[in-house]
């Protein structure tokens, strides 16, 4: 397996950790989008976030979409993960070009500036839990920190990390989420806070070809860790000819109408994964039979 995840508790169960290796799922968002390398190092962080969240998820058929409304260059991030390993995503705008930040970084915080996040679980439920939140930095990660701080009340620490090769292709991605449980108590928390401190950064750690697991290690191998499950994750797409044409039936008589009348092959990409689906004139024909006005 390349690209996985872990899932571990601590501190006698005081505290709960995730972490993951990503290179290869982001590698192929990079490949899928055309990604700018600062619009890279943004989507590799969410989706690395995606996969690590959506595991947090019970349910079988539960959705998690992580989405940033954004005013600064990259227009906007979306990430969509289920508790399967399985993550996508894009960014409204893959071109971004923007000279290193001051300390010779990707500048993901400029590329994004102000905006809100969103995440959001459709849990199988009538309507889908949301919570929302500022971006303090977003840099994603600490935005994240903030977000399960205020919205869920869960104390926590998010790094997340994307390492590019000289060609621009990914050399390392990765993160880890580290939470404290309700009833953790303040000497737990003291000792985490100060070893938290004291670590590299994830960056620096994912550069030494750390593992997840060693990730954890270094940061948790004093609190009695015991990794609980090893899980692999991937790129996937759910989309196809017959849910896109649904959504191009889902349009309408009229409008439907309106894409024979130019005579020619409607062509429509998916937003989360690039893939090109063509429809001919005899096949929108057919959806009109279908569509409502
Ligand atoms: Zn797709």
């Amino acid at each position: 397996m390349s690209d996985y995840m872990v899932r571990a508790m601590a501190a006698d169960g005081q505290v709960r950790a995730f972490a993951a290796t990503t290179r290869d799922l982001v590698e192929e968002a990079r490949r899928r989008h055309g990604t700018y390398p600062v619009a890279t190092a943004a989507l590799g962080r969410l989706l690395t976030a995606g996969v690590m969240m959506g595991g947090m998820m019970k349910g079988d058929k539960d959705l998690l979409t992580l989405q940033i409304k954004c005013s600064g260059p990259i227009g906007g991030l979306t990430v969509t993960a289920d508790t399967h390993g399985n993550v996508k995503g894009f960014v409204n705008n893959p071109a971004v070009d923007l000279p290193a930040s001051p300390k010779g970084k990707l500048d993901v915080g400029r590329a994004l500036d102000l905006g809100i996040l969103s995440v959001i679980r459709d849990l199988g439920l009538k309507d889908p839990y949301v919570g929302q939140t500022e971006l303090k930095t977003g840099e994603i990660a600490e935005d994240l920190t903030y977000y399960f701080a205020t919205s869920e009340q869960t104390p926590s620490s998010v790094g997340l990390g994307v390492l590019m090769n000289k060609e621009n292709t990914v050399r390392q991605a990765g993160g880890f989420i580290i939470q404290l449980m309700p009833f953790a108590d303040d000497a737990v928390i003291d000792r985490l806070e100060k070893k938290l401190t004291a670590c590299d950064p994830v960056t620096t750690m994912l550069d030494r070809g750390m593992s997840p697991e060693d990730i954890l290690q270094e940061i948790l191998g004093d609190f009695g860790l015991v990794f609980e499950e090893k899980s692999e994750c991937r790129f996937h797409c759910n989309c196809s000819k017959q849910r896109v044409a649904k959504a191009v039936i889902s349009l309408g008589k009229k409008e439907i109408e309106s894409l024979i009348a130019e005579d020619k092959p409607v062509e429509v990409n998916c937003h989360f994964c690039g893939s090109h689906y063509v429809f001919e004139r005899d096949e929108l024909a057919e959806m009109l039979k279908v569509a409502k006005n």
